[in-house]
């Protein structure tokens, strides 16, 4: 297909997420321009189908979607703002923006609205899954924002998924995700303290796991992530310290905010929050040592 009939994507943000969901969708046929801050990523992503842009504006000036993969609420917001001039601009062409950050309900709400005055879509849409999901376009999505939007955005989300999920209106993916993400967090405390009364009472938590993955103390946590980074020593599943904070945190406000009492999950926000000797640049999967010789 030639470049000016192929569908073009921007992916903002090539970290670990970003780059993989860039690499899939270059591998299924879009044409993807990629932008990162970081001049090592954008030279990483030069090495495969990805187009390396020298600017986001360029992104935004000349894709058919554009897909977000940053940190932070924050980071959406500010990169929406500073290039809303070239959306005002870009009438008669409708752009959908895919967040796949893991983001803020309001923050998703705000930039929706502000979008659709536009011409323009909006969906929050995170991911779950990680780095191998994200390269190989078998990433979990749930997705908030219009039936319009959604029917538009197949294509891409098709591509980057294995499952997508419409749950609601806009914010609708982004509370989903931290929800999720909340019992990810809590399983992950609590199948390492499992483990660690396992040990305490003189069984092989090798043995131990093999049993609870059989039987139902299980999780996505203990069947996959303490077999292949826990168990294992390698602590490398490419999900930071910082970011599951950030998502336990969020979960947290969003519970205050309601006014839902989740006593449990209030423990978990504390010691996710409190883990002082690991840094917010460890994985979040040291959360789960339970040998007395890891970190
Ligand atoms: P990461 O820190 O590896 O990557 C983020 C990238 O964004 C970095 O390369 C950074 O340089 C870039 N960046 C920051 N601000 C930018 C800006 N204004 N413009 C362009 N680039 C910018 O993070 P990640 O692990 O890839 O996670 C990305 C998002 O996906 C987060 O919201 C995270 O919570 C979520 N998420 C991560 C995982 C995972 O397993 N890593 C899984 C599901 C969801």
């Amino acid at each position: 297909m030639s470049a000016d009939t192929q569908t073009t994507v921007g992916v903002i943000g090539l970290g670990s997420m970003g780059i993989g969901m860039a690499q899939t969708l270059a591998s299924k046929g879009f044409r993807t321009l990629g932008f990162d801050l970081s001049e090592e990523r954008r030279n990483l992503a030069a090495k495969s189908a990805i187009e390396p842009l020298d600017t986001i504006a360029a992104a935004f000036e000349t894709s058919d979607f554009l897909v977000f993969s940053l940190p932070t609420a924050k980071d959406v917001a500010a990169v929406v703002n500073q290039h809303i001039d070239i959306l005002q601009e870009r009438d008669g062409t409708h752009i959908i923006i895919i967040d796949t950050s893991t983001s803020e309900p309001d923050v998703s709400r705000e930039l929706a609205s502000r979008l659709s005055t536009l011409g323009h879509g909006f969906l929050d849409a995170p991911v779950s899954g990680g780095p191998a999901s994200a390269a190989t376009g078998k990433l979990t999505m749930m997705i908030g924002g219009s039936d319009e939007d959604v029917a538009f955005a197949r294509p891409v989300i098709e591509a980057l998924s294995a499952k997508a999920l419409h749950v609601g209106a806009s914010g609708a993916g982004n509370v989903a995700k931290l929800v999720n993400n909340l019992l990810a967090a809590a399983h992950m405390i609590t199948t390492g303290e499992a483990l660690k009364l396992a040990l305490a009472g003189g069984i092989d938590p090798e043995a131990a796991l093999r049993v609870l993955n059989a039987a139902s103390g299980k999780s996505m946590i203990s069947e996959v992530h303490f077999p292949t980074w826990v168990m294992s020593d390698r602590f490398d599943s490419g999900f930071s310290m910082g970011l599951m904070r950030k998502d336990v945190r969020l979960a947290s406000e969003l519970a205050q905010s309601k006014g839902a009492e989740l006593p449990m999950a209030e423990l978990v926000a504390k010691l996710w929050a409190g883990s002082s000797n690991l840094e917010d640049s460890d994985d979040f999967t040291r959360m789960g040592a339970f040998k007395p010789s890891s970190k």
